[in-house]
Order: C-alpha cells, then structure tokens, then sequence
C-alpha cells in the first residue's frame, strides 16, 4: 500500500519535505477484517492543525505515522459477515491507496444518484453537515434574513450559500479570492453578490454590499473578514465560526478586530461550533441533502487532483485556495 506521513510538524506554511511517501506490505486478512481500495481521499484545511504539537480539539498527528483523514472505497477482499467485497464505505484511515482493517473501521454508505462516491467527503458528507450545523443550529437562521459566507466557493462554503437560500433566507452575500470564483457564486451558487477580497479590502466592499445590514454570518475565513462582518451584523444578528483560514499557518498570533465591542452594541452572539457536536443532525441532514440533489436544487464543484503520492500537492494548493468547491485526490 501507498501512503504518506508526516515526518517533520511545519512552522508557517507547510512543504512537501514536511511528509514522505512510503510502500507498506499488508498481510492477510484477520477474521472480521476487510480490504478496501480507496477510490478518494480528502484534504481537509483542519489537518493543518493537527500537524503542530499543541493541544486543539483533535490530538496531533504522530510523526512516522500515514496521516488519518475522510476516505471513501470500495470493498475489495472480506472475511467479514457485514461488510460484503463490493460496498462503498467511509473511512477515517486516511492519506493511502489501499487498506485493511476491522470491518468496524469503516460505515457503509449509499451510491449517490447521479453523484461520484467523492460526494460522500464534500457536499453529502462532513462539509455539507458542517455548513446546515452551522446556519440551523448554531446562527438560527430563519426566513427572510440577509446572510454573508466568508470562504463561500469551497466545499463548506458552496455548500452554506445554497443552504441559506434553500432555507430561506432573503439575500446571500459570499466572499472568494478570485474573479472565476465570484463569478460561479453568482451565476451557479445561488449567491446575490459576491465579493473578491483580494480585489479591494472586504470590509470596504462588504459596507457597499450589504446596506441593510446582515442577520447571519458564516465564518470560514475570520481575520479581516470577522472584522467585516461585525460592522454591518444587524441587532441580535448571529455568526456562526466555523473556521478562521486566513490564520492557519501563521507563525505569529495577529492583533484581533478592532470592532469587537459591536458585539456590545448590537448585542450579537459569536458562536464557535464543530461539526462532530452535532451528530444528531446527520439524519435530517442527508434526508434533505439527498432530496435537494435529487431535485436539482444544489450545485458542487470538485476540484481533483489525481494520485495518493499528489495529497500533499493537493493539500497545499487547498489551503492557497487552488480548489473551487471541494478539493480531492481520486486514488
Ligand atoms: P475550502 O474548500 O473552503 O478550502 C479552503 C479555502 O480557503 C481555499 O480554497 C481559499 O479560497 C480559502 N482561503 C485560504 N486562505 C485564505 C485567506 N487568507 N483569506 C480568505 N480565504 C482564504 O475548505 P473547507 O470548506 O473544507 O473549510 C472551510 C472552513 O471551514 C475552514 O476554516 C475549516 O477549518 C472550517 N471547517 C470547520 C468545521 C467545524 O466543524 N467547525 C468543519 C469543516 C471545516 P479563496 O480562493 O477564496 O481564498
């Protein structure tokens, strides 16, 4: 089997001599167990934190050891009774080609209608949960409320702006850092304006955007785009932080917004959530995700990079913001 490890924790941004690609030979199969050949792999912009040594929500990734993440395969040997060779199945094993474990390791899942089995790590799987969390059950959403997705073309964010709309809301306002990618939230997205921040300062042009105000805010980005938002979050206006990747790989803590006392003034609620709070929503979730997709009403973009010796690549160009949609690596 193929993987890759890391083998050095970055300080800033990571590189490739952070990790090597190394052959591993599986034995046979124990009773119970199962081999699966991993059809896709994600890259996910938490992992970067569990590639440093502090303590964060989930524990640091050993060194030496193949990095563990969301993989999605198929069945190809079993000596189990529940897992037959053949079934699609969701994995946390991670950065390698092929690999076996205990039948319990992986869940099984559905095929997708019209949908690659890579749906299962983006828009049907933890980013999409990520993103109906955070606009139900963390920011309250409701009808006829104005809304702005910070990091709105990837996979969490693709996924937050046709929610909203799904959901109700009255104006979708999304941020991206390049001029195709503002340009696919408004013609495929959903979203009613969309701002390129590298273009001018977002809070400059989120102030033009946004006249009435925000009721809701869904961070990915935070930094200069939470500074943003606190401007213009309406009265008893919510944000959801999702995530803030704008700092992930910096090597010093920067100075925080300088407009946090809104929070005071406009008495807004700043809540932080994971999405593995909120296992009790995967139900309801994948109900109303696999009625959407099968109406129509919602859009993905994968962005793909091919090989499990390329996840690094990948990994690396997702947090530079190479991918629209989600980023994968098709094994
Ligand atoms: P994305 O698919 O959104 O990929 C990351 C994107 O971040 C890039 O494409 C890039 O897009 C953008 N980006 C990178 N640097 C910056 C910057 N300095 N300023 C603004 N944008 C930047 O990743 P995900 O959808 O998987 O994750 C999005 C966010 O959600 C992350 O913060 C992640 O940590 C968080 N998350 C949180 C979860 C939770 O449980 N709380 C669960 C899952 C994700 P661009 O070209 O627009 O710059």
């Amino acid at each position: 089997s193929t993987q890759v490890q890391l083998v050095r924790r970055p300080r800033g941004w990571p590189t490739e001599e952070d990790f090597r690609t190394v052959s591993v030979e599986l034995g046979d199969l124990a009773p119970g167990q199962v081999r699966v050949r991993n059809e896709f792999l994600s890259v996910d912009p938490y992992m970067r934190g569990r590639m440093n040594d502090g303590p964060s929500y989930a524990p640091p990734y050993a060194l030496g050891e193949t990095m563990t993440g969301a993989a999605v395969g198929r069945v190809e040997e079993s000596t189990s009774d529940e897992l037959p060779v053949g079934a699609l199945v969701l994995h946390g094993l991670g950065w390698r080609d092929v690999t076996q474990a205990d039948a319990s390791a992986f869940r099984r899942v559905e095929e997708i209608p019209g949908g690659p089995s890579s749906l299962h790590l983006g828009l049907f799987g933890m980013p999409g949960l990520t993103a109906y969390a955070g606009l139900t059950a963390v920011a309250g959403l409701r009808e006829g409320e104005r809304v702005f997705v910070s990091g709105a073309a990837g996979a969490v964010g693709t996924a937050a702006g046709q929610i909203a709309r799904l959901l109700g809301a009255r104006t979708v306002i999304g941020s991206a850092g390049s001029a195709e990618k503002v340009a696919l939230l408004t013609s495929r997205y959903g979203y009613d304006v969309a701002l390129n921040y590298k273009e001018a300062p977002i809070r400059e042009q989120l102030r033009a955007a946004a006249p009435e105000g925000i009721d809701v805010f869904f961070d990915n980005v935070g930094g200069d785009h939470l500074e943003a938002a606190l401007d213009v979050l309406n009265p008893n206006g919510r944000a959801a932080v999702c995530g803030s990747i704008s700092a992930y790989n910096d090597s010093a803590p920067k100075p925080g917004p300088d407009n946090l006392s809104r929070i005071v003034t406009r008495t807004l609620t700043l809540r932080g959530f994971l999405v593995g709070q909120h296992p009790d929503l995967a139900d309801e979730y994948r109900e109303a995700v696999t009625r959407w997709f099968a109406a129509g009403e919602l859009a993905y973009d994968e962005t793909v990079v091919d090989g499990v010796e390329n996840a690094v690549t990948a990994f690396l160009s997702m947090l530079r913001g190479g991918n629209t949609g989600k980023m994968v690596v098709r094994v």
